[in-house]
């Protein structure tokens, strides 16, 4: 995982402090941008995913309305709202297309700054980690990272991402479109080293899943050297599980091995 901008999660932590929120139902970002003196609305937008228009003290976000869909558009306005008060010195419109808030193309700092503000905006350390720990050690499901994603209402790779962040496990998280790896995160305990545009191996639950087939509602054994192969991968009691992004034709992959 990258570094995390320390003055986004910073500036992301004062505003949640500010306003007193206290439970992930309690962060309305329509709500924080009006206190933020930003006014939210949605328009359909082509190659964009939402754009910042600043007058003075004043802003306006839009977003995409496609992006209303699902709940990336509050991740898109918590995007937004990073540029807005990290970046006052920007052009007066700042245009945000998907790739920025993927994290996957070469983007700016300022970039990753908006989406670091964003992710500890709607899911902020002091509600996130708990529940994390209290998910406890063992294979985790992509199930129980659905759940998180349903209890502060953000998309599930965005919560997949912040699960990694603050899990201790020994996991790592893959996208896996067209049977390839587009980008993969790990935790300081994970040990093998997958690579960008691998072929998942036959024989793996996301091959199978990616086929079509059901996810299970358990993690499954995996074989190591399907994801990489190294003689220290090959020891490893590794476990996975992967469920299909829908419409996307992508799935995502959350791998698990013991100490
Ligand atoms: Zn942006």
């Amino acid at each position: 995982m990258r570094t995390r901008s320390r003055r986004a999660v910073e500036a992301a932590r004062g505003l949640i402090e500010e306003l007193g929120l206290r439970e992930p139902s309690e962060i309305d970002v329509e709500l924080i941008a009006a206190y933020m003196g930003v006014h939210v609305s949605f328009r359909p937008l082509r190659n964009q995913e939402g754009h910042l228009l600043r007058a003075g003290d004043s802003g306006l976000v839009v977003v995409d309305e496609a992006a209303t869909l699902s709940s990336k558009w509050r991740f898109v306005v918590g995007h937004e709202l990073g540029h807005f008060m990290l970046h006052p010195d920007e052009d007066q419109l700042h245009v945000c297309t998907e790739s920025s808030l993927r994290e996957t193309g070469r983007i700016t700092t300022q970039e990753f700054e908006a989406n670091d503000f964003a992710a500890e905006l709607l899911m902020p350390s002091s509600m996130f980690g708990p529940r994390v720990e209290r998910m406890g050690g063992g294979p985790p499901t992509i199930w129980e990272v659905s759940a998180l994603a349903r209890a502060f209402d953000t998309s599930l790779t965005a919560t997949a991402l912040r699960f990694i962040l603050h899990t201790q496990e020994a996991c790592a998280l893959a996208h896996v479109t067209e049977g390839r790896i587009d980008w993969w995160a790990r935790t300081r305990a994970f040990v093998p080293r997958l690579r960008q545009g691998a072929v998942i191996s036959e024989g793996t639950l996301t091959a199978a899943v990616a086929a079509g087939e059901h996810a299970p509602s358990v993690s499954v054994p995996s074989e190591p050297l399907a994801w990489s192969k190294t003689m220290r991968a090959a020891k490893l009691e590794l476990f996975e599980h992967a469920v299909s992004l829908g419409g996307y034709g992508s799935v995502l992959a959350l791998l698990w091995h013991g100490a």
